[in-house]
């Protein structure tokens, strides 16, 4: 496990809480329209240790309240993630997970385990594309492999039997979700405690070009089919 990335202070990241945001390295999905892209494989340069973030953790103690864990894909370290976890919690900290939710079993064990806080899932599209659209599968595929849907909806189940608090996202894209992702989302996961539909934002360093961000009248559209379902579901971090 290595740590890549620190935003030292965030107010977007963690609901209702002033927080920081852990970045590790290497992720199991290569989906197109990652703005992580430095963060993918395991050759990512490592920005800190362990007990160097503690000591930064340690002196923004009483400012800080939370400590987001994202990726990449977090849960492909297990045990040096629920040690860190572990760790933060101790100091006092509340401890967001952020996830693709590919690895349920691990998901599972570090909310039971106690070291986890609020969950943060994606759900990246309509099921019948999802493998595509995480880039695994295939020829034209960045990663080569078959794709287990049953692991993300086991993941999603597991989080809506309410083990923890959690919220599931969509970044939504132009040329990779329409009307149609948004009603088996809907389907899929009616009734879960948040959702929230995420507008695409390019970041210069995306993994393949050509994407672009709805407008928010085309993103009110999709946020009206998923409410069918989920009532409270919102638009975040959309001011265009
Ligand atoms: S957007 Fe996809 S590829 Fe990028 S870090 Fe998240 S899960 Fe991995």
């Amino acid at each position: 496990m290595k740590i890549c990335g620190l935003q030292k202070t965030t107010l977007l990241d963690y609901p209702g809480k002033v927080a920081a945001t852990v970045f590790l390295g290497g992720c199991n999905f290569r989906c197109p329209f990652c703005h992580n892209t430095d963060l993918l494989t395991g050759n990512a340069p490592e920005l800190m240790t362990t007990e160097e973030l503690l000591t930064f953790l340690k002196r923004r103690q009483g400012i800080l309240e939370g400590v987001c864990i994202t990726g990449g894909e977090p849960t492909l370290w297990p045990e040096e993630a629920a040690d860190l976890m572990e760790r933060i919690k101790e100091m006092g900290y509340r401890v967001k997970l952020d996830t693709n939710g590919y690895r349920p079993q691990v998901l599972k064990d570090l909310c039971s385990h106690g070291v986890v806080d609020y969950v943060a899932m994606d759900i990246k599209a309509g099921r019948w594309h999802y493998a595509e659209v995480c880039g695994i599968g295939g020829p034209s595929r960045e990663l080569p492999g078959s794709f287990l849907l049953s692991a993300i909806e086991e993941s999603a189940a597991w989080l809506m039997e309410g083990h923890v608090s959690y919220e599931f996202r969509t970044t939504t894209v132009k040329g990779i979700h329409d009307a149609k992702d948004f009603t088996d989302i809907a389907a899929w996961i009616g009734g879960c405690e948040r959702y929230f539909i995420q507008g695409f934002v390019d970041s210069g360093n995306v993994l393949k070009s050509g994407f672009s961000a709805y407008k928010r009248a085309e993103l009110d559209e999709f946020l009206n089919i998923v409410k069918t379902t989920v009532p409270n579901a919102e638009i975040r971090g959309v001011d265009y």
